[in-house]
């Protein structure tokens, strides 16, 4: 009997619950990737994004290929495209994992219906994260809104092992094959192909084995010093792994054992300490994967009433300055000229920039989010909501409100303005003292080509802080 596992965000062949789930059932298991045009064609797309996934598919095409199968692919909505491939590939079921988007969701509903209809089975699992929303509960039975004591209940929970990778599969037969292309399996285009055009690279490879290997360099060196390391910008003290958790090229539950078996044998507190801080921040990703699936509504606005109706200024040159990289504040510029030049932005800067957007230039953390959307390659809804809106002072977080000082930012955790430095060569002979607390006098700034400020931080932290007030 032939099975169809339906890839999304688990662009992989290993620790793959779904996939290991068709592959117990049938040896005949084909991969199927649907390129979605209407999420194509969305507003909020990075090319660097498209670009990566095509990357990943291309791999995952390899890895099917390895194992004996194919990876068919469908450029059509997968409502339609689903049920025709299956239908003429007299499949008996089609599997898939789950996902937390309000998007998914409806999408995935429409499918199932349509499969239904023509007497297909459909069989999901949850496999992205290591503990499914609603497995981690208040003692009230209520979803979590505060993430400390999720944290301490879901470290305390028992983990999964990694599923069973796929392994002598079974391809289609060439006449299986041409009823496929006549159902619409086409061969994988380009990103180009799509629309979307990137030339500048990757941090991280497309793939499961770059995945991997980037996390063996992780593990083996920077993993250690995590907690003192991972707010310097300038250091490659983070895993980088981001993109690579987005899409699926890495599974959740062999990355969580991997981490288990290195903290079990560390010589230190503060190597085991590092790891566990390490941990902490896959669980902030589970954390807002889970506020996502209880409260879709965080995907349309603010958490938190008091941002209902928050009087922005919303203005467009300013946004475009922010954008550009131009405000005038080096450690903000530096930060979003990384974003723009790689598809990736350093946590550190991330909280720096959505603070200077929402808390100085006082424009409504959307258009910031929706921003990074168009330009991360690890762009994640649920993440990048979180993200924001913690930054934003309008989402889950037990502070009321926070807002960043840029100069005190750079001056503790880029010290000696080499991140600066990298990302704004107009100000790569400056000493680190003017870059770090952004007192370059108005001539010095002219005569190398960089802004002036375009506002006053301790202004604009008083306005924000009236209009809070207010509110
Ligand atoms: P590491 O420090 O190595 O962390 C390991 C993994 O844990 C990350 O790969 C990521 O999957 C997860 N993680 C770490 N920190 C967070 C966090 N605060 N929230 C959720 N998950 C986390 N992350 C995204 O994956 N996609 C986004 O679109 C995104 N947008 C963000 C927007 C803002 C305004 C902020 C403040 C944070 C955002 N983050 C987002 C979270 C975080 O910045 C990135 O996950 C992290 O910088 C990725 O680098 P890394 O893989 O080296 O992380």
């Amino acid at each position: 009997d032939l099975i169809l596992f339906w890839h999304r965000c688990d662009l992989r062949i290993a620790d793959n619950v779904g996939l290991a789930a068709a592959r117990k059932q049938s040896s005949k298991v084909l991969g199927v990737f649907c390129l979605d045009p209407n999420i194509l064609k969305r507003d909020d797309i990075a090319s660097v994004r498209v670009a990566y996934m095509v990357g990943c598919l291309e791999k995952l095409q390899e890895r099917y290929r390895q194992a004996g199968s194919q990876l068919l692919i469908l450029h059509d909505e997968p409502h339609k495209a689903l049920p025709r491939l299956a239908t003429a590939l007299q499949a008996k079921a089609v599997f898939w994992n789950w996902d937390v988007e309000p998007y998914s969701q409806e999408r995935d509903e429409k499918v199932t219906e349509s499969l239904k209809e023509k007497g297909i089975t459909v069989c999901n699992e949850w496999d992205r994260l290591l503990h499914e929303p609603g497995k981690i509960l208040t003692q009230a039975d209520k979803p979590y809104t505060v993430y400390t004591p999720f944290w301490k209940n879901w470290s305390k929970q028992p983990k999964a092992e990694p599923a069973m990778e796929l392994k002598d599969a079974e391809g289609l037969s060439p006449k299986e094959q041409k009823s496929a292309e006549k159902a619409g399996a086409i061969s994988l285009p380009t990103a180009r192909d799509l629309g979307y055009i990137w030339e500048n690279g990757f941090l991280l490879e497309p793939g499961e084995n770059a995945a991997w290997e980037r996390f063996e360099t992780f593990r083996d060196r920077a993993i250690q010093d995590y907690q003192e390391q991972r707010n310097f910008p300038a250091t490659d003290g983070t895993s980088q792994l981001s993109a690579a958790l987005k899409f699926g090229t890495i599974g959740i539950r062999s990355l969580w054992q991997k981490t288990e078996e290195l903290s079990q044998y560390s010589r230190s507190d503060e190597s085991r300490n590092s790891i566990q801080t390490w941990q902490k921040e896959l669980a902030w990703r589970e954390f807002y994967q889970h506020a996502l699936y209880f409260f879709p509504e965080l995907a349309e606005g603010p958490y938190r009433d008091r941002f209902k109706n928050f009087p922005w200024d919303n203005n467009k040159t300013y946004f475009q300055a922010w954008c550009e990289g131009k405000t005038g504040y080096p450690i903000v510029d530096a930060a979003m000229r990384q974003l723009n030049e790689t598809g990736w932005m350093h946590n550190r800067c991330r909280m720096i920039v959505a603070s200077f957007l929402t808390k100085d230039l006082i424009i409504n953390w959307q258009w910031g989010e929706k921003y990074f959307m168009q330009r991360l390659y690890d762009g994640d809804l649920a993440s990048n909501n979180g993200g924001w809106q913690w930054s934003a002072s309008s989402g889950m977080d037990p502070k009321p409100l926070r807002i960043f000082n840029p100069s005190t930012q750079a001056q503790k955790f880029d010290p000696e303005g080499e991140y600066i430095r990298t990302w704004i060569p107009e100000l790569s002979s400056m000493d680190a003292e003017y870059l770090v607390t952004g007192k370059i006098s108005p001539l010095e700034r002219e005569a190398c080509g960089y802004a002036q400020p375009i506002v006053d931080h301790k202004i604009q932290q008083r306005e924000f802080k009236r209009r809070y007030k207010d509110g």
